[in-house]
C-alpha cells in the first residue's frame, strides 16, 4: 500500500499524523501556494503535477494504491483532476472534506454561487468590506473601487493587486475575540467569504453574527460524485488500519 495525500489544510495535516503514527507508506503533497508550508512528517512533495495526464503518470510511476483527496473544499480543479486521474488509472480515491457551515439564528447571509454574484451582491454605497477569500480571487472586486476593502492573507502579496486596500499578513486559526477585535476596529460593515466549513476558519461567522453584520457566503463548486468523509477516523478505516486520534 502507499497512498498520496493531497493536502494544504488542516484536516490534512492531521490525517498525515495519524498515517505516520500508523507507519503507513505514504506522500504528501502540497500544491505550492504558501511559501513556507508547515512540515509534515511524511515524505512531501510541492507543486502540481501537469494536469490529469500527469498526475494520472505520478500514480502510476509512484506505485500510488490509495488517493486522499484532503484538499480545501474549493480547491476544485485538484479535485476534478484526482477523480479523473484515479478513474483513468484504477486507483480507489476518498475525499476528506469537512461539512459546510450552515446558517444560524441570527446570521445574515446571502448565499452566492460563485465570486462574480459575490461582487453583484455587495451594496453601491461605499462600505468598509472585510474579503475573507483567497488573493487568486479577488480581481472581479476591483469592478466596485467605491468600497474599503481588508484583504488577510498567510503571505504578503508578491505582485501589486488589482485595487488599494488594507493588507493583513496572519496565518489563522482566529479566535473570536481576535475577530472582533478586527472588525470593529475596520468599521467593518460587510464580509464576503467562502462555505469552507470547519473551526479553523469559522470565528469570523462567529463574529459576525455577534455584531450583526452581514455576510455574503460564497457556495462551494461543484464536483464530481466521489467517496466524501468527514474524518481522519473514517479515512484510516478506507485505509484499513484504526486510528488513534479519535478524529
Ligand atoms: P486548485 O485551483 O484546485 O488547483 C490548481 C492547480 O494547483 C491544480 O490543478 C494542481 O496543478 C495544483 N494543485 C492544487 N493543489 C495541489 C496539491 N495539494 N498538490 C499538488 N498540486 C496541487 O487549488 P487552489 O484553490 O489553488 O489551492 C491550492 C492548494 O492550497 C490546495 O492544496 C489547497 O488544499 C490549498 N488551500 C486552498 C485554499 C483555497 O481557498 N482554495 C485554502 C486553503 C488551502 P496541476 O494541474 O499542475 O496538477
Amino acid at each position: 500500500m502507499r497512498a498520496l495525500i493531497l493536502g494544504g489544510t488542516a484536516d490534512a495535516s492531521l490525517l498525515a499524523a495519524e498515517i505516520a503514527r500508523a507507519g503507513l507508506d505514504a506522500v504528501y503533497s502540497y500544491g505550492g501556494r504558501t511559501r513556507a508550508p508547515a512540515d509534515q512528517p511524511l515524505p512531501t512533495r510541492i507543486g502540481g503535477f501537469g494536469g490529469v495526464s500527469g498526475l494520472a503518470g505520478y500514480l502510476r510511476c509512484q506505485g500510488i494504491t490509495h488517493v486522499i483527496d484532503a484538499t480545501h473544499p474549493f480547491a476544485a480543479e485538484m479535485s476534478r483532476h484526482a477523480v479523473e486521474a484515479c478513474a483513468q488509472t484504477c486507483t480507489p480515491l476518498i475525499a476528506l472534506e469537512r461539512a459546510p457551515w450552515t446558517r444560524a439564528s441570527g446570521d445574515k447571509w446571502t448565499e452566492v454561487a460563485d465570486v462574480t454574484a459575490a461582487v453583484a451582491a455587495l451594496p453601491e454605497a461605499p462600505a468598509n468590506v472585510f474579503l475573507a477569500i483567497g488573493r487568486q480571487h479577488i480581481a472581479p472586486f476591483a469592478t466596485k473601487p467605491q468600497h474599503s476593502y481588508t484583504l488577510r492573507f498567510v503571505d504578503p502579496p508578491e505582485a501589486p493587486l488589482p485595487f488599494t486596500a488594507d493588507v493583513i499578513v496572519s496565518r489563522g486559526p482566529f479566535t473570536l475575540d481576535c475577530e472582533l477585535d478586527m472588525l470593529r476596529k475596520r468599521g467593518t460593515a460587510w464580509i464576503v467569504a467562502r462555505n469552507s466549513g470547519g473551526d479553523g476558519a469559522r470565528a469570523k461567522i462567529d463574529a459576525a453574527r455577534t455584531l450583526g453584520l452581514p455576510v455574503i457566503m460564497i457556495s462551494r463548486p461543484a464536483l464530481p460524485e466521489r467517496r466524501r468523509v468527514e474524518s481522519v477516523t473514517a479515512v484510516m478505516q478506507w485505509l484499513g488500519h484504526s486510528t488513534r486520534l479519535g478524529a
